[in-house]
C-alpha cells in the first residue's frame, strides 16, 4: 500500500478497500436460495438513495480507503439508467475499479453502456445450465437471455468475466457442464457454498454441498492445477484444468469461512452500512448523506469498521434483511 493511501481507523492492521454497494432491493428474479416465492416487501422509493447520494457516498468512503466499488442488489439492472450511476462513480477519484454482480438477464441490453460509463467488468449469477432447471430455480428466469448477457459481457471487454455459481444438490450433476464452458470460454466459474441468510434455501437446504464435496466431484474429472485469481482479490481460490480457457474457483463461506482476511464494507440501497454479511449490526448513513454532510458521512463509516469483528462467523443474522437486500 502506498504511504498516501487512506487507512481505515479501527480495523488495526487491516485494509478495508473494498465496498459492495445494493442499488436496489427489487429484482426480477426469485431465486429459491434468496426470496421467497411471493418476494419480500420492497422498501418504498423515497427511502431508497438516489444515484447522487451513492456517488457522494463513494467520496465518502474513497477518504476512508475504499478504492473498489462493486454495483449489485436486489438485480442492479433492473434500476432505470444503471449506467449513469457508473458515470458518476467513475469520475470519483481514487476508485480504480467498479464491478457489477448481476443475474445477467438485463446484460445484452447494457453491456456496452456500462462499458463505455466506465465499469470494469462483470459477475453473473447462474446456477443451472439446464434450461428446465434454471427457470425452476429462478422462478421464471430465462437461461438463454442470461447466456446472450455473458456473451455480451466478453464482447464489451468486462473483463474477467466470473459466473457464480450457488452449490445444490438439486445441480451437482451439473458440474461437468459447467467445465465444459470453461473449457470453451474465457468465463471463471465461482462455486459457492449456500448460506443459510434470510430464511430461503434450496429443497435441499437439509443437506447443503460444501466445498470438499464439489472438489472431489471435479477432481474425478481431471487435474485441478492451481491458479491465481483472475483479475483480482476475494475469497476464491481457482484452479484450471490444463488446455481450458477459463478457470473453476471455490468460495468456501459456510464450511471454511475467511473473515480473517474480510475487506469488505456494503451499503443497503437504503441507506444502511454493514461491516458483515451476517452480522445484523448496521449504522444508519441516509440522514448524513442526504444533508451532503462529509464529516457526519465519513463518522458513520468510521464507527461501522470500528465494530467490524473480523473474527465471528456469526450464522444466521437476524436483522430480517435476505440477500437480495444486502447484496451478498
Ligand atoms: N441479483 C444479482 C445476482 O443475482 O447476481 C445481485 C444480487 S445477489 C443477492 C448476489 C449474489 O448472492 C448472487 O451471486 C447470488 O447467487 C448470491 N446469493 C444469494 N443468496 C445466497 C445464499 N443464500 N447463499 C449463497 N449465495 C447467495
Ligand atoms: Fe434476484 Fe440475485 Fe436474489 Fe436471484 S440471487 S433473487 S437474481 S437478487
Amino acid at each position: 500500500m502506498s504511504p498516501d493511501r487512506p487507512q481505515n481507523p479501527g480495523c488495526g492492521h487491516r485494509v478495508v478497500d473494498y465496498l459492495r454497494m445494493a442499488v436496489t432491493d427489487r429484482c426480477n428474479f426469485r431465486c429459491v436460495y434468496c426470496m421467497p416465492p411471493e418476494g419480500v416487501a420492497f422498501k418504498p422509493h423515497e427511502e431508497i438513495l438516489s444515484y447522487e447520494e451513492m456517488a457522494f457516498f463513494v467520496e465518502a468512503a474513497v477518504d476512508v480507503g475504499i478504492s473498489k466499488v462493486r454495483l449489485t442488489g436486489g438485480e442492479p439492472l433492473v434500476r432505470k439508467r444503471l449506467p449513469d450511476l457508473v458515470r458518476l462513480i467513475a469520475a470519483v477519484r481514487g476508485v480504480h475499479d467498479i464491478s457489477l454482480t448481476t443475474n445477467g438477464v438485463l446484460l445484452p441490453d447494457f453491456a456496452g453502456e456500462l462499458k463505455q460509463a466506465g465499469l470494469s467488468r462483470v459477475n453473473v449469477s447462474l446456477d443451472s445450465l439446464d434450461l428446465e432447471r434454471f427457470r425452476v430455480l429462478t422462478r421464471g428466469g430465462s437461461l438463454d437471455r442470461v447466456l446472450r448477457g455473458i456473451e455480451a459481457a466478453l464482447r464489451e471487454g468486462l473483463e474477467p468475466v466470473k459466473v457464480n455459481a450457488v452449490l445444490m444438490r438439486e445441480t451437482l450433476d451439473e458440474l461437468p457442464r459447467f467445465v465444459e464452458l470453461v473449457r470453451e470460454r474465457p468465463i471463471h466459474v465461482r462455486f459457492i457454498e449456500w448460506m443459510p441468510v434470510g430464511g430461503c434455501g434450496p429443497q435441499s437446504a437439509d443437506r447443503p454441498v460444501s466445498k470438499d464435496e464439489a472438489v472431489a466431484a471435479l477432481e474425478a474429472l481431471g487435474e485441478l492445477v492451481p491458479v491465481a485469481s483472475p483479475g483480482g482479490w476475494g475469497p476464491a481460490r481457482y484452479f484450471r484444468f490444463p488446455g481450458h480457457q477459463g478457470t473453476v474457483g471455490f468460495i468456501s463461506s459456510v464450511s471454511d469461512h475467511f473473515c480473517g482476511d474480510c475487506n469488505r464494507l456494503r451499503l443497503t440501497a437504503d441507506g444502511r452500512l454493514k461491516n458483515c454479511l451476517f452480522s445484523d449490526d448496521e449504522v444508519d448513513v441516509r440522514r448524513a448523506v442526504r444533508a451532503r454532510d462529509r464529516v457526519a458521512t465519513i463518522a458513520a463509516i468510521r464507527e461501522s469498521l470500528e465494530r467490524k469483528t473480523f473474527d465471528k462467523l456469526r450464522l444466521p443474522g437476524r436483522s430480517g434483511r435476505g440477500m437480495s437486500q444486502i447484496g451478498g
